[in-house]
């Protein structure tokens, strides 16, 4: 066969789930010429399966000191704010605020060593203990006899947020869906991606590749032949019940550990219904176990936590087992910062995690810096529209499991 054109531009991000939209957002306002290759659907992996909270860090903090985790990511929700309000430097205008806050409970196990740090002043302004005439619906109840504190942290609906990444670039962002496609290298030792399209073959030959393919970063090594910077899955089984209760509910419960023993965010699905979704030490707890086994200790987790709140009968309930995919920690710990780093094979590939939908901000100024340091300027060219459809938006885990 002969050898395709090849195409020059100065950036090729692999993967449209939010650090990738992020990043082409981010990266055609520093002046690049960029697109965006998506196997599946945009938010398709971990994003559109994350809870949507941006937070502060203070979750974190719970046992009891401020640790470098929940410094770094403190400036975040207020980065956020500002792009969300459209003063920022993206404007996610579009994105919808699910809750201003996020809040923490504690139940009767909760230990007083921890509601003493809450208490203290080294959190003031970040964690405030909410007045009862403050509280929301659900914590108004007479049966709810525990502390509320209210976090900095907001939640967002993550699709959309993907839809708002992605609106701007309806040009640049392509499926790569059913098509076949292969690593090759320039005579320079740069790599470039031939892809067979319905239109023929073309050869992408950006300055650089950005694989944010979150879990498909790791075959994405494997097929470069890079052995760094390895990944590590860290596993979840989350739990969603879809009901009629009317109140929403965004917080952490504390119990007697200094992770949260209950995470839930509520999320709108139509015709008068709401999802919590529930996360924390459940969904760890929750790896490996038969979904049914699963659901029946998230039942009893609610109606101990929170007695008075009755679902229904009508609930209907579901699991989603799902890996955290990162940059290889020691002792599988849980990375601080968001990760960009070139692949340790020859060629220009850098491979980006964010770690946390959060940390997108945090990623995307160490990639602008990986490039920089490689002298990969914004060359002032078009970017290349590529005879290929746009991906789908992906469909939320209970829209997938309820088929709706
Ligand atoms: C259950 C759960 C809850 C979470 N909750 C929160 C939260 O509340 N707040 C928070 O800050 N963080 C949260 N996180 C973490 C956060 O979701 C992730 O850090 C973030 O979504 C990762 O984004 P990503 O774009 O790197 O990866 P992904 O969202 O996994 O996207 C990767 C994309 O790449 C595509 N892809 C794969 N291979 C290829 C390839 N070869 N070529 C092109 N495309 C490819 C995939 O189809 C996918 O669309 C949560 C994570 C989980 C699992």
């Amino acid at each position: 066969m002969s050898t395709p054109a090849s195409l020059r531009f100065d950036i090729a991000i692999l993967g449209g789930g939010v650090a990738g939209l992020w990043l082409l957002n981010d990266l055609r306002r520093r002046g690049y010429s960029v697109l965006l290759l998506e196997t599946h659907a945009l938010g398709g992996g971990q994003s559109i399966a994350s809870q949507g909270m941006i937070h502060g860090g203070i979750k974190y903090s719970l046992a009891g000191a401020l640790s470098g985790a929940s410094e770094a990511i403190a400036a975040m929700p207020d980065y956020w704010r500002r792009c969300l309000s459209g003063a920022g430097d993206l404007d996610l205008r579009q994105a919808r605020v699910l809750s201003e806050h996020f809040y923490l409970w504690s139940s009767n196990a909760a230990g007083s060593r921890v509601t003493t740090f809450l208490a203290s002043r080294a959190l003031r302004g970040r964690v405030d203990a909410v007045p009862a005439a403050e509280r929301p619906p659900l914590f108004r109840e007479p049966a709810f006899q525990g502390s509320l504190y209210r976090l900095v942290d907001l939640v967002l609906d993550v699709p959309s947020l993907i839809a708002a990444l992605a609106a701007p670039w309806p040009d640049a962002i392509f499926s790569l869906a059913d098509v076949p496609q292969r690593w090759a290298r320039a005579a320079t030792g740069a790599l470039q991606l031939e892809l067979d399209t319905p239109d023929g073959r073309l050869c992408l030959a950006p300055a650089a590749f950005v694989c944010a393919a979150g879990a498909g970063n790791e075959t994405l090594l494997a097929e470069l032949g890079a052995s760094a910077p390895a990944m590590q899955r860290r596993p979840l089984q989350q739990i969603f019940v879809r009901h009629r209760y009317p109140h929403a509910l965004h917080g952490h419960c504390l119990g007697r550990e200094t992770t949260p023993r209950l995470t839930v965010s509520s999320h709108p699905a139509g015709a008068g219904e709401q999802v919590w979704y529930l996360g924390g030490t459940l969904a760890e707890e929750g790896v490996g176990m038969a979904p049914a086994a699963l659901i029946e200790r998230a039942r009893r987790e609610l109606a101990e936590l929170l007695p008075w709140v009755a679902l229904g009968a009508d609930a209907r309930w579901g699991t989603l087992a799902i890996d955290r995919a990162e940059p290889r920690q020691h002792g599988l710990l849980r990375p601080d910062q968001a990760f960009a780093d070139w692949a340790d094979c020859p060629g220009n590939a850098l491979i980006a995690w964010p770690t946390k939908l959060t940390l997108c901000p945090n990623l995307a100024a160490q990639v602008a810096a990986r490039l920089a340091a490689r002298g990969i300027a914004p060359r002032g060219g078009a970017t290349p529209a590529l005879p290929l459809p746009p991906p789908p938006l992906a469909a939320t885990p209970w829209q997938e499991a309820f088929d709706d």
